[in-house]
């Protein structure tokens, strides 16, 4: 049997199986199974993944930057990258956007759950924490000192001892290190569907499905949008630009689909992201490694569009009717906050209160849908990590003669 179709019924056995377990909360054996021993499976698992992604990170970049620095210049590749993760952005919070104020599943909201203040407290902390938007925006540019050096005379003297054959050696150390971290996934890829059908029993099992009957329209509306985004930005993009069938791109991706649904987390998805893009997509190891190492912190499509439609669903749950020129502004910061938002789970939650607070809506609102999170958050994710692999493909179609040359494996 294929991953995918493993992962694939993992997924439905556990959400169904979690289902019931929420229903039978309170029962002892119920409740031992789901915290005592699906509940480390899975995060031993995610902690197998977590393991690589530092190193395997650092060497894709390494790698990824020397060879394309070497042949073409990274500036190419890079721009494109950033061309794309804006467009693509944009296009997501426009369409949420569009849908949350034809929808306005936030106007008389049937029930409003009580607001989880404990939960919100936390994410307090957290925005505090967090960068303001306009510092990620700035660290997109490197500083110029980091870039040019200040005596670069010195540098040249200091840069002839170290010749070719040890940029060579120092090359091979980082692809040793990469294929190291692969190979570590590949062993943790043997376990994924038992992970993926722990983890999952265990978020149904927390959050039952009778939340989702008071948010359904707002949930409705996340999800459309993120169909949307799929169906009528990346199939005519990977159509028309990577001159690809957008049917057998998804067909090949479909294990890293399913693998980003259950975990939530884009950077737990990167290795088997590299992965794939790699041995099904057939991209440039050095255009791929690059793109979607970026790719995994900075684009987040689905995480910018969810942001958008959360924060215009909270002005209308608490009839704020905010003017032509707000909403702009959430438009311009969710796009930004989807870029500055960190690839785990719930790694937007921090970003959306930063921006509700900057025009005006409530903190608490945030209460409202922290039950629903946990699920929109699998579906965000894995639009976050398709757009990734769709901007690898465009980009790796772009690229001429870099896309063309195929590094060995
Ligand atoms: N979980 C998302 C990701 O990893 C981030 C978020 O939207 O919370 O891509």
């Amino acid at each position: 049997m294929k991953l995918h179709t493993k992962l694939l019924i993992a997924l439905v056995a556990g959400f169904a199986a979690g289902a019931v377990a929420h229903a039978y909360g309170g029962v002892p054996a119920v409740d031992f199974l789901g915290a005592q021993i699906l509940r480390p499976i899975g995060q031993i698992f995610l902690r197998l993944i977590f393991m690589t992604v530092v190193p395997m990170v650092f060497a894709a970049l390494v790698i990824g930057v020397y060879e394309l620095g070497r042949e073409h210049g990274l500036g190419g590749a890079a721009g494109r990258t950033l061309l794309f993760t804006m467009f693509l952005s944009a296009t997501s919070v426009v369409l949420g956007m569009l849908l949350v104020n034809a929808i306005r599943p936030g106007a008389n909201l049937p029930v409003r759950p009580a607001a989880d203040t404990a939960a919100v407290q936390r994410l307090e902390t957290n925005a505090a924490a967090a960068k303001p938007l306009s510092d990620v925006l700035i660290e997109l540019i490197p500083r110029r000192g980091e870039r040019e050096s200040p005596n670069p005379e010195q540098d040249a003297a200091v840069g002839q001892p170290f010749r070719a054959a040890e940029r060579n050696l120092l090359v091979r150390f980082f692809d040793q290190i990469f294929d190291a971290c692969m190979r570590i996934v590949g062993w943790a890829m043997l376990a994924a569907p038992l992970a993926v059908f722990a983890i999952v029993f265990n978020t149904a099992r927390e959050f039952g499905t009778d939340i989702f009957q008071a948010l359904l329209l707002y949930v409705i509306t996340v999800v459309a949008g993120l169909l949307l985004q799929a169906l009528l930005v990346y199939a005519p993009l990977l159509r028309v630009v990577g001159r690809r069938s957008p049917l057998a791109f998804l067909r090949d991706v479909r294990e890293v689909v399913v693998y980003a649904f259950s975990t939530a987390s884009s950077n737990a998805t990167l290795p088997l992201s590299l992965k794939v893009a790699e041995t099904k997509l057939q991209l440039s190891p050095r255009i791929s490694r690059f793109v979607l190492t970026v790719g995994s912190t900075a684009n987040q499509n689905g995480t910018a569009l969810f942001e958008g439609v959360t924060l215009l669903f909270l002005a209308q749950v608490y009839a704020l009717d905010l003017t032509f020129g707000q909403q702009i502004r959430v438009m311009v910061m969710s796009i930004v906050a989807g870029i500055g938002t960190a690839g785990v789970p719930g790694g937007s939650l921090p970003m959306i209160l930063i921006v509700a607070q900057s025009v005006g809506i409530p903190a608490e609102g945030m209460g409202l849908i922290l039950g629903v999170d946990r699920f929109l958050d699998m579906c965000r994710t894995a639009v976050n990590v398709t757009g990734d692999l769709v901007i690898a493909a465009l980009v790796d179609k772009r690229s001429g003669p870099i896309g063309a040359q195929r590094a060995p494996v």
